[in-house]
């Protein structure tokens, strides 16, 4: 949990308190679509979406899950002594099929020793009862993170973004997941252009309310190839400095209750792919300075959480209270 070495709740840690020891993730990329580009809600995608949805570059589309699982094993082995695994659709819309095809797909998963979890990466429009059924069934037994790009909680910023989805899809998703024994975590995105950093700390209340387990945080960036790359070039808009950007991070974490575990706070780009702002490659040194930012502050994660007004108590708020306390238990 939190304390003054750190500062916030890291998502190895989560992983070390709950299954022992290390565990690493192996991403896969299942061959999904998106409604944000097969016409559905869009075609372009998300301004800032690439042609690999997201992927990890070492994945390979062109492989089975199965294929792709043992290779990420493999790789992971090279690197670490670690005998647990989860596994993460991270390409694309990891819900968007028919239960019938989904149960196909993440069937490929089983069998596996040590694959102690698995994260599913989704829109909010994408996911139905009848789908998270199946994501029960096919993982009984497992640890289950279904992860919902929110990106932000500003509709003006959804529409800039072309989403596709509004902020109630969010607020469907996550109540249907409640339903499950699922951990629900959320995807949003700092500095994009119209909000104001109040805009930015008002998506991670928001969250804070809507009682979500887990958190990625990263800096809007423009990758090479997207429409995001061309309104860039044509008309540049500003970037978030770094200082900014773990100024505001740390707010964040201050306003954001101890137990949500942070799973990320940077983003990661491919050096070669990236148009701005170059320093998001510096991910071990943006790290470090939140760090230091927060113990500069004498603060860390929840230090401003109790502060929510008491009027601010909503149905939400007090299932997240209940929440809270029964994590600490
Ligand atoms: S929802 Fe995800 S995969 Fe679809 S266009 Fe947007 S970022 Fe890309």
């Amino acid at each position: 949990m939190t304390d003054f070495q750190t500062p916030y709740y890291r998502f190895s840690d989560y992983l070390k308190e709950t299954f022992g020891e290390k565990v690493y993730r192996v991403p896969v990329d299942a061959g999904f679509s998106c409604p944000n580009r097969d016409g559905t809600k869009g075609i372009g995608g998300c301004i800032y979406c690439d042609s690999r949805g997201s992927a990890a570059p070492f994945v390979r589309r062109d492989r089975s899950v199965r294929e792709q699982i043992e290779e990420g094993m493999r790789r992971v082995l090279k690197r670490y002594k670690t005998r647990k695994f989860i596994v993460y659709f991270q390409a694309f819309s990891n819900t968007y099929e028919s239960p019938d095809v989904l149960e196909k797909i993440y069937s490929q998963v089983l069998g596996f020793g040590g694959m102690v979890g698995v994260a599913i990466a989704t829109r909010p429009d994408c996911v139905d009862p009848l789908k998270l059924d199946v994501i029960q069934k096919v993982f009984e037994g497992m640890h289950v993170w279904m992860e919902y790009g929110l990106q932000s909680a500003h509709e003006s910023s959804l529409a800039w973004m072309q989403r596709g989805h509004s902020v109630d899809a969010f607020k469907r998703a996550v109540a249907m997941t409640r339903a499950y024994p699922f951990r629900i975590c959320a995807h949003i995105i700092f500095g994009l252009p119209g909000e104001t950093p109040e805009m930015m700390l008002e998506t991670v209340r928001f969250l804070a309310r809507m009682g979500i387990d887990d958190l990625k945080i990263h800096m809007l960036h423009v990758l090479k190839g997207t429409r995001l790359a061309r309104v860039y070039e044509q008309a540049p808009f500003k970037l978030l400095p770094m200082e900014e950007y773990i100024s505001l991070i740390c707010d964040a974490l201050e306003i954001l209750p101890p137990s949500v575990v942070i799973q990320r706070l940077t983003g990661d780009a491919p050096s070669e792919n990236l148009v701005a702002p170059k320093w998001i490659l510096k991910k071990q040194e943006t790290l470090s300075e939140i760090r230091e930012e927060l113990i500069r502050r004498g603060t860390h994660q929840g230090a401003a959480w109790q502060r929510v007004p008491t009027t601010f108590q909503t149905e939400e708020n007090k299932t997240w209270r209940v929440r809270e306390e029964k994590h600490e238990l």
